[in-house]
């Protein structure tokens, strides 16, 4: 039986998808069924749960923030998922992002610098029963590398520069979404890798914190 916290927590999530989402022109039918079913107030601290379906980011701790549920639906849906897709995650926070990429996703590889939001995300995904996400320590912009291939790739924090050396490691058409500005607003692109070559599209003005790391911004 579902207790009276979590049916109050249901409803917010679906009305949620309907004014927040859909109401804005999200139409990816995978995507959608994610936030829908994903509990989101799961990924953020205990004091926040209600606050979880708001139409705005979050803080999770250590400087980060989960990003407003608009944003996490229109980055996911640029990555045109499809079912065998292996995909590349900068920056696992909360784990929220991974969780609705691997509902549409084979697999997602996400690399997250802090440890303790390791842990975090690990409890989280646990906690939902998600098992085709790989959370790994570390510079992602470092280590893309070693689990390559990919045909998609999210940075979910801001990258000083079109993310160029991820260019090598993405299948032939595969899909980049990233935050390009300095640290405090930027630009989101769409970038399709084809031959080793991406064609780049803007998508429109967001804020990020910094990637920090080789590729990244430096640490203060
Ligand atoms: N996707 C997350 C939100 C991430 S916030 C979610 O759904 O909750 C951005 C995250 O990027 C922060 O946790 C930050 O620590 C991380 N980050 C910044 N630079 C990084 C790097 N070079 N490698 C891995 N993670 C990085």
């Amino acid at each position: 039986m579902m207790d009276k916290k979590e049916a109050r927590l249901e409803v917010a999530r679906k009305e949620m998808v309907t004014h927040q989402l859909i109401g804005r022109g999200i139409h990816d039918q995978c995507i959608l069924r994610a936030m829908a079913t994903i509990p989101r107030h799961l990924f953020v601290p205990e004091h926040l749960h209600d606050a979880a379906y708001q139409d705005c980011p979050l803080p999770i701790g250590y400087g980060a923030t989960i990003s407003q549920p608009y944003i996490v639906a229109y980055m996911s849906e640029l990555l045109s998922l499809s079912k065998n897709d292996r995909v590349f995650e900068l920056g696992t926070g909360s784990g929220y992002q991974a969780a609705v990429l691997a509902f549409c996703a084979q697999e997602v590889v996400s690399i997250e610098r802090i440890p303790e939001l390791i842990t975090i995300a690990l409890e989280n995904l646990a906690a939902i029963g998600t098992s085709n996400v790989r959370v790994l320590e570390g510079d992602a912009t470092a280590l893309a590398a070693d689990h390559a291939p990919y045909d998609a790739a999210i940075l979910t924090a801001a990258s000083p520069a079109l993310p160029e050396y991820l260019y090598p490691y993405m299948n032939d058409g595969g899909r980049i979404v990233v935050p390009v500005g300095d640290m405090y607003v930027q630009e989101l692109f769409l970038i399709t890798v084809v031959h080793g070559k991406g064609r780049t599209e803007g998508m429109g003005g967001v804020r990020f914190v910094p990637v920090i790391g080789r590729y990244g911004f430096p640490p203060k």
